[in-house]
């Protein structure tokens, strides 16, 4: 019942035991939840621990939880190196997109050095996943669609998925356009392919925040623009994007009001019997790099699942896990139709 009026709710972004927790006051009184759990506070009255009960649960009894601002502090003082602050803090908040450029494939791996460490116990609450406070939110006929964004390891089969569903209904979904810098070759067409522009453009682009991501290939710039996400939106259409998590927390805005879906890979055992003839394409789009998958895909697809679900889950709304196609397929079209149709939770500050 989305009348909720003066209450209020919460997202749990984490797993939380009270049996484990050495810091409750008394175990029996604690509430368990798990990381996605939507819960409605009861009593904010002590600073420390919080009443609260799961949402929709008819026992009027609340359990202890821990505090916001406690959860904050014991994960941060457990995770030093949160205690840091980015060396360009003054573009941090203004420019939402800054820090996704700076992460973009190429550097990724170089993230650490953007970091120094201070000596203040300062830390961005952001980085520490707690709880979100949500409400109820259901899409209007007039309204705009939600972007839907998917995120999943390569070769889990995130591509065909897209595919298939764009094929199912091109008149209701719709795909972003890349910028490039190459030249455009003779069959292909501005604005279809790519948008071509030069590169002293796309670079400027890239100082404005420009691009949700970007990367360089064959001496080439290519990448998504946030302008390109709106023209398909504009067209009121669902805009289905594939980007790396850690472009999600950039995109979480009022405007995108983005609905993400992880697509993950199922057991080990099941990618060798389901991929035993499939082919594993590593460069995106290149279907000329494609070849059969081996042992050391299935773990590296195993693996880099595990990171992206223990570093960004809390982002997730969605977890498709991809064992069959046709299955995994109906299942990511059924979460379509809810999302136009029914009550979901979104952050409270979407609504203002
Ligand atoms: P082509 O020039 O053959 O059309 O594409 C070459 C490569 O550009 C693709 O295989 C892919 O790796 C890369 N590419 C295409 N679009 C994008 C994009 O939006 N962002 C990034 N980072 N790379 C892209």
């Amino acid at each position: 019942t989305p009348s909720k009026e003066g209450k209020m709710f919460i997202k749990a972004l984490f797993d939380y035991n009270p049996n484990e927790d050495k810091a409750i006051p008394c175990k029996e009184a604690g509430l368990s939840f798990k990381k996605g759990d939507i819960l409605q506070i009861m009593s904010q009255d002590d600073a420390t621990w919080w009443q609260a009960k799961h949402e929709g649960d008819a026992n009027p009894r609340a359990g202890l939880i821990p505090s916001k601002h406690f959860q904050e502090r014991r994960l941060a003082l457990r995770r030093p190196e949160i205690l840091v602050q980015p060396l360009k803090v003054s573009n941090r908040k203004s420019s939402g997109f800054r820090r996704s450029f700076r992460l973009s494939r190429k550097d990724k791996k170089t993230n650490k050095s953007m970091y120094e460490c201070k000596k203040s116990d300062q830390y961005d609450t952001a980085d520490v996943p707690t709880y979100e406070e949500v409400t109820p939110y259901r899409r209007q006929t007039n309204e705009k669609y939600r972007l839907v964004v998917l995120v999943g390891p390569v070769g889990v089969g995130l591509n065909e998925l897209k595919r298939k569903l764009l094929i199912s209904d091109t008149q209701h979904y719709g795909v972003t356009v890349p910028h490039t810098t190459r030249a455009k070759r003779s069959q292909e067409s501005d604005g279809v392919e790519y948008i071509f522009i030069s590169k002293h453009l796309f670079e400027t682009d890239v100082q404005n925040n420009k691009f949700i991501e970007y990367g360089e290939y064959k001496n080439n710039y290519y990448g998504t623009s946030i302008d390109s996400v709106r023209s398909v939106l504009a067209k009121n259409k669902v805009c289905l994007l594939d980007v790396q998590p850690h472009t999600v927390k950039h995109l979480r805005t009022l405007e995108f009001k983005p609905y993400v879906i992880f697509i993950k890979p199922p057991s080990i055992e099941r990618l060798r019997e389901t991929r035993k003839n499939a082919k594993i394409i590593s460069s995106r789009d290149d279907q000329s790099a494609a070849k059969p998958f081996t042992e050391e895909d299935f773990q590296e697809m195993i693996k880099s699942a595990q990171i992206m679900e223990s570093q960004y889950g809390h982002l997730f709304d969605k977890i498709i896990i991809n064992d069959d196609l046709t299955m995994a397929f109906n299942e990511l079209k059924t979460t379509f139709d809810k999302l136009e149709t029914e009550t979901h939770w979104v952050p409270v500050s979407w609504l203002h």
